[in-house]
């Protein structure tokens, strides 16, 4: 192949990779620990894995809590493993209501400031001081996927939802760069609503600026 034809084809390439769909990851309510907040609430049972998530090393344990907020609980909400240095709880705004708690939109691990809640198992009991958010809706991608698609780590983007009467273009959009993540938008119950992106046929891609 002449050099031509070459950087043809890598255009070609490259101009598919910036237009494909992005894996839309609906994230119902969920929660991650601390060992020692895993401790409490499960003191004689091993963390396991229920079902593995499409990032690496990131699965839904068999364990899960009741959340309890001033006006009403939640139950079965899913522990997602491996455990963390700080709990953190990820509610929809519709969650947060049913709660009776007000609740910030916040990056996960941003949690100075936030509210706490009480968790519950059979076994135990944790007061968090703090930690409870509403995820912002964000795109997980390598340093390559980044490169490919000309965005960068903490960039707002739009994305437009295709979906069967609900087609939706979500702004603030943040840019999450990490090695060896997959490429994954990742939006919370409320959101997924709203554009129908929890129906089967949705397609999600990046807007271009
Ligand atoms: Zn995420």
């Amino acid at each position: 192949m002449d050099k031509a034809n070459l950087e043809k084809v890598v255009t070609q390439v490259l101009d598919e990779m910036r237009v494909r769909p992005l894996p839309v990851g609906v994230s119902s309510r969920h929660l991650h620990l601390c060992q020692a907040d895993y401790e409490r609430l499960f003191p004689n049972e091993p963390l396991s894995v229920k079902k593995n998530l499409l990032q690496p090393g990131q699965f839904a344990a068999t364990q899960s809590v009741t959340l309890t907020g001033p006006k009403g609980s939640l139950e079965r909400v899913r522990l997602l493993g491996p455990l963390r240095s700080k709990s953190q709880v990820e509610i929809s705004r519709s969650d947060a209501r049913l709660l009776g708690i007000d609740v910030p939109l916040r990056l996960s691990g941003d949690i100075a400031g936030t509210p706490g809640i009480r968790l519950s198992s059979p076994y135990g009991e944790v007061m968090l001081a703090q930690g409870v958010i509403v995820a912002k809706r964000h795109i997980h991608m390598s340093p390559l996927d980044a490169l490919v698609m000309g965005v960068v780590h903490g960039q707002a983007v739009n994305v437009a939802v295709q979906s069967a009467g609900r087609s939706l273009v979500f702004s603030d959009v943040m840019i999450r760069v990490s090695e060896a993540m997959q490429l994954e938008f990742h939006i919370d119950t409320d959101e997924a609503n709203a554009a129908g992106a929890d129906q089967p046929g949705c397609v999600a891609r990046l807007v271009r600026p």
